[in-house]
């Protein structure tokens, strides 16, 4: 897609750190690494976000994910990392081409998850209830 930086990247018309690639996946290390070895695993067809992904390209994406994830801990001889994708813009998502990120975890890096919360009354029935009905 014209404009989309992942694109421009994937394409060769940026330049980036490669370190995979096949025929649906391409995965480079993020600019602005979390920790150093913060990788960024991107489908080569554009989709915006998790919704649009079809399941071809997505079982291709995880699968990758997968592979690269055990070659962090192994080349760079951590015990674990994190994976997460930031799904629109109110989560925080900035590049519109969907894009799992990995980031490699040192002990006591003192990196914080998200806050957590407690459900209040009787709201967990109802939040749960809520996403069930949309799944039908
Ligand atoms: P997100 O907030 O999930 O959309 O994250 C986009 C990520 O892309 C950020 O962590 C950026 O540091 C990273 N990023 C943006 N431009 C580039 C680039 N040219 N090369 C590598 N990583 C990039
Ligand atoms: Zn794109």
């Amino acid at each position: 897609m014209e404009n989309c930086i992942f694109c421009k990247i994937i394409n060769k018309e940026l330049p980036s750190y490669e370190v995979y690639s096949n025929d649906y996946v391409y995965a480079f290390l993020d600019i602005n690494p979390v920790n150093y070895g913060h990788t960024l695993v991107v489908p080569k067809k554009h989709y915006e976000n998790l919704e649009e992904i079809d399941e071809r390209n997505l079982k291709e994406l995880i699968i990758a994910v997968k592979k690269i994830g055990k070659a962090i801990k192994d080349g760079l001889n951590v015990n674990g990392y994190n994976i997460g994708i930031n799904n629109g813009s109110v989560a925080g998502q900035i590049v519109p081409h969907l894009h799992f990120h990995i980031i490699p975890r040192l002990e006591d890096d003192g990196i914080k998850l998200m806050p957590q919360r407690k459900y209040i009354e009787d709201k967990a029935s109802k939040y749960a209830e809520k996403i069930r009905r949309a799944l039908e």
